[in-house]
C-alpha cells in the first residue's frame, strides 16, 4: 500500500526553490545531455508555466472586476469602495518612494570610496535596446500612459496587454450591468459570476504544476545569472532590499495592525503561497490568481472586496516597482556623479508613482520607467545599463513586495467595510 503524503503547496514550492538554485547553479547556461541545454528545457518548461498562468489573466480580470462591482453595487458602495482602494493604493506607494528615497541617501549605492562608481561598475552591453528605446522617450510617456487608460478597442488593449484600458472597460461594463433591468440583468450577473467561477478552478488545476513550473523558472534565472553578477553592484543590491524589506516589515504590517486591527504574522502566513510564486514568476499579474485564493481561502476577505481591490491592485498598486523605480535613478545619478537637488528628488518621486501605476505587472516592466524618469529628470538614458545584471532577482524581490501589499490592500479595505476577516486575534 502507499502512503500518499500531501506537502503544502507553498512547502512544495520551497522545495523546488532550493533544487532550482542549485540544479541551476551545478548545470549552468552551458552543460547539455545529448546536445540539449538544461537551460532550454529550464526555459522550455518555465515558459509553458508562464503562458499558462498569462492566458487566465484576461478572463479572471474581466470576470473579476465585473462582479466585483456588482458585488459592491448591490450594497450601494460602488464610489466608495473604488474611491477608497484608490487612496490607499496612492498612499501606500508614496510611503514606498519614500523608504526608498530616504535610503538610498542615507547609503549613496552610486559613491564607492567617494568616488562615483560608473568606472568601477562600466556599461552593460544589453543596454542598447533599452537606450534606443529611451530616445523617444519622456515625461509626456507618462502622459501616454494615462491615455490608454482609455482604449480605442477593448480587444487589442486585452490582447496587447494593456491592462489599464481593459480595467477601465471592465469598470463601466460592471457600473452599467448594475443598471440593467430584469430579466437581462440577472442572466448577465449569472453569467459573469459563473465564468469567475470557472477561472478560479482552472487556476487551481494550473497550480498544481506550480512546482515544476518555479523550479524551472528559477533554475533558468540562477542558471543564466550566475552569482557572479551581484559583486559589483552589492551596495545597490543591498540599498533595493534593505528598503523593500523596511516597506514589507515594517510599513505594512503597521498599516494591518493600526488601520485593519488584524495581526500581521497571521497575514504573512496567509499569503506564503501567493508570495512564492510572485518570487519567482516576477509577475504580479501571472500571480494575481493565487493571490486572490489566498486573500479569499487564507485571510478570509470576501470575494466581494478581493475580486474588486485585488485585480485593480495587480495593476495600479505596486509599491515594490515605485521604490526600485526611485533607488534606481537615484542610484544612477550617484553613479555618475550628478548632485541632484530636491526640486528634481521630487520630480522623480512623482513620475515613479505615476510610472508605477502605468507599469504592467510583468517581469522587468519597470526597466521602461526607469528610462522614462531618467529623461524626464535629464539623466543619461544609458545608466540603465549600469542595472540590468541585477535587475532580475530583484525583481523577484519588488514583484513579491507589490504583491503582498496588494493583500493587505484587501484585508485593509474589507476591514473598513466591516469585514471581520480570518486574522483578527
Ligand atoms: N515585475 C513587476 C511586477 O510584475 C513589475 C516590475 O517592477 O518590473 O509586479
Amino acid at each position: 500500500m502507499f502512503c500518499v503524503v500531501k506537502i503544502k503547496l507553498h512547502w512544495q514550492i520551497v522545495i523546488a526553490l532550493a533544487l532550482a538554485v542549485m540544479a541551476g547553479s551545478l548545470t549552468g547556461k552551458d552543460a547539455s545531455v545529448f546536445g540539449v541545454t538544461f537551460y532550454s528545457a529550464y526555459m522550455f518548461l518555465g515558459t509553458l508555466f508562464l503562458n499558462a498562468l498569462k492566458m487566465l489573466i484576461v478572463p479572471l480580470i474581466a470576470a473579476s472586476i465585473i462582479t466585483g462591482i456588482v458585488g459592491a453595487g448591490a450594497s450601494g458602495g460602488v464610489g466608495r469602495l473604488g474611491g477608497k482602494t484608490i487612496l490607499y493604493y496612492f498612499f501606500t506607494s508614496f510611503i514606498a518612494i519614500l523608504v526608498g528615497l530616504s535610503l538610498v541617501n542615507l547609503f549613496t549605492p552610486g559613491i564607492i570610496d567617494g568616488q562615483p562608481a560608473k568606472q568601477l561598475l562600466g556599461l552593460s552591453e544589453d543596454a542598447g535596446s533599452i537606450i534606443a528605446n529611451a530616445e523617444q522617450r519622456g515625461a509626456s510617456d507618462v502622459v501616454g500612459l494615462f491615455l490608454k487608460m482609455v482604449p480605442t478597442n477593448v480587444v487589442a488593449a486585452a490582447a496587447n496587454g494593456q491592462m489599464l484600458g481593459l480595467i477601465f472597460f471592465c469598470l463601466l461594463f460592471g457600473f452599467f450591468m448594475i443598471k440593467v433591468p430584469e430579466p437581462g440583468g440577472a442572466t448577465l450577473r449569472q453569467f459573469w459570476q459563473g465564468v469567475f467561477d470557472v477561472m478560479m478552478r482552472i487556476t487551481h488545476w494550473v497550480m498544481l504544476f506550480a512546482p515544476i513550473g518555479v523550479f524551472a523558472l528559477v533554475a533558468g534565472t540562477v542558471a543564466a545569472t550566475g552569482f557572479g553578477a551581484f559583486k559589483p553592484l552589492a551596495a545597490f543590491f543591498v540599498t533595493v532590499i534593505a528598503a523593500l524589506a523596511v516597506h514589507m516589515f515594517i510599513v505594512l504590517p503597521l498599516l494591518l495592525f493600526f488601520i485593519a486591527r488584524v495581526n500581521p504574522k497571521r497575514h504573512y502566513q496567509a499569503m506564503v503561497p501567493a508570495m512564492l510564486m510572485a518570487f519567482s514568476t516576477s509577475s504580479s499579474s501571472a500571480t494575481l490568481p493565487l493571490t486572490m485564493e489566498c486573500v479569499e481561502k487564507n485571510a478570509g476577505v470576501s470575494n466581494r472586496i478581493s475580486s474588486f481591490v485585488l485585480p485593480l491592485g495587480a495593476t495600479v498598486n505596486m509599491d515594490g516597482t515605485a521604490l526600485y523605480e526611485c533607488v534606481a535613478a537615484m542610484f544612477i545619478a550617484q553613479a555618475y556623479g550628478i548632485e541632484l537637488g530636491f526640486a528634481v528628488q521630487f520630480t522623480i518621486v512623482l513620475v515613479a508613482l505615476l510610472t508605477s501605476i502605468g507599469v504592467a505587472g510583468v517581469p522587468s516592466a519597470s526597466l521602461v520607467a526607469i528610462v522614462v524618469i531618467l529623461t524626464s529628470v535629464g539623466l543619461p538614458a544609458e545608466g540603465i545599463g549600469l542595472i540590468l545584471a541585477v535587475d532580475r532577482v530583484l525583481d523577484m524581490c519588488r514583484t513579491s513586495v507589490n504583491v503582498f501589499s496588494d493583500s493587505c490592500a484587501a484585508v485593509v479595505i474589507g476591514r473598513s467595510e466591516g469585514e471581520k476577516t480570518a486574522l483578527v486575534g
